[in-house]
């Protein structure tokens, strides 16, 4: 019986450990253990660890890490604290981290530090913010990588990982958005109580190198949702640095009638959500890798996304209120096509495939670094 740690932080990644974790907790090899933390735990950003308790998994331990003043640093040092001990007590065979968040991260160092093996699910990617650096960090402390498609493995061999270490299984979160049980629109608006018959979505997180521009940012980005006269489902952005300028910006339009506010929606209801969505606007990794499925028109404000945009429908934009508006009045008209660029829903049975194989757990521990070319002295 192999024991398998998941960490969670966010609704983003636990979206994507979703269709894993059930996977896995349905083998009998496996006992399934989920750490929960980060966003998870705060109220002020839906208390979210409602959503892995109602899915009936077994040993979910809860971990808060975040402190009175956010700072990431300090989150990254609690969550090793935390998850060192939880380790230590459980001796778990296998760690399982996604993304790009400081959690990632200390799951990886815990991991790393500690002999356990670690896997890394969607590394290989680009994007702005202090994501970027945090997600190659994450790589290259990881022992074996889950990839969502070949450009990502081409990145993490061009990072000096192993290509034996690295598998091609797509994005997880697929296996979800094309499942046929996700739930009506009918029963997500009631739940929700969102009246619109037409509405967008909106998603603006903050980029931690910008947080000095932030507030002037989400203010034009205000101006120009309240002069397009649309309605809008507002999520919350993450908790990471600067958050609160982006939620202070928004006091200005809550309770208007075109504006239903939500911390956290329910992954499967958000999928809904965006699937009959006239579009999404900001800068959430939904608009760039979840709206090119359901062929829902995309715009992507600033540099968070930054290179990640890989679907010529995706509308770019600045962060001036007149470029917003704009790209607002395109989207209404565009109608993208479907394109699936993270795999086809199947990521789940590949993962139990690979964790099952003899290969994956004779993984080495001591990586080695590869170089692409012999290099010489003389080079
Ligand atoms: N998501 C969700 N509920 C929400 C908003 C987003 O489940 O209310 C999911 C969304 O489908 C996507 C992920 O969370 O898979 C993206 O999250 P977010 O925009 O918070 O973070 P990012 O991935 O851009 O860092």
């Amino acid at each position: 019986m192999k024991r398998i740690v998941f960490l969670s932080g966010t609704r983003a990644d636990f979206g994507k450990l979703k269709s894993l974790i059930d996977i896995m907790n349905r083998d009998p090899g496996f006992e399934v253990h989920i750490f929960a933390t980060g966003m998870h735990m705060q109220s002020r950003y839906g208390g979210t660890v409602n959503e892995i308790e109602k899915c009936g998994y077994p040993n979910i331990y809860k971990y808060i890490n975040h402190l009175a003043e956010i700072s990431m640093d300090l989150v990254l040092a609690k969550t090793i604290e935390g998850l060192s001990g939880f380790c230590q007590e459980i001796e778990p065979d296998l760690i399982i981290i996604h993304g790009d968040r400081v959690e990632a991260l200390a799951g990886a160092i815990v991991g790393s530090l500690n002999n356990i093996l670690v896997a890394h699910i969607e590394g290989g990617e680009v994007s702005g913010t202090i994501d970027e650096l945090i997600r190659h960090a994450v790589s290259k402390m990881s022992h074996t990588h889950f990839v969502a498609n070949d450009i990502a493995k081409k990145r993490l061999i061009q990072m000096g990982e192993e290509e034996e270490s690295i598998y091609v299984i797509g994005s997880p979160d697929v296996d979800l958005m094309l499942s046929e049980k996700l739930p009506t629109l009918e029963s997500v608006k009631e739940y929700y109580e969102i009246f619109f018959d037409e509405y967008a979505i909106l998603l603006f997180h903050p980029v931690t190198t910008e947080v000095a521009h932030l507030e002037g940012y989400t203010n034009a980005l205000i101006d120009a949702v309240i002069q397009s006269g649309l309605k809008y489902v507002v999520i919350y952005p993450n908790n990471d640095l600067g958050s609160h300028h982006i939620l202070r910006a928004y006091e200005r339009i809550m309770g208007l009638p075109n504006f239903r506010f939500f911390p956290s929606v329910r992954f499967e209801a958000f999928l809904t959500l965006l699937k009959h969505a006239k579009f999404i606007l900001g800068n959430s990794s939904s608009g760039i890798r979840e709206a090119p499925y359901y062929g829902v028109p995309s715009i992507n404000v600033g540099t968070r996304q930054h290179n990640r945009a890989l679907h010529d429908d995706i509308i770019n934009t600045d962060y001036r209120t007149e470029s917003i508006l704009q790209a607002i009045h395109r989207a209404m008209s565009l109608k993208p096509k479907k394109v699936e660029l993270f795999g086809d829903g199947k990521s789940d049975v590949l993962f139990r495939e690979i964790l099952n194989s003899e290969n994956f757990w004779n993984t080495s521990k001591q990586k080695h670094f590869r170089d692409l070319v012999e290099w010489k002295n003389s080079d």
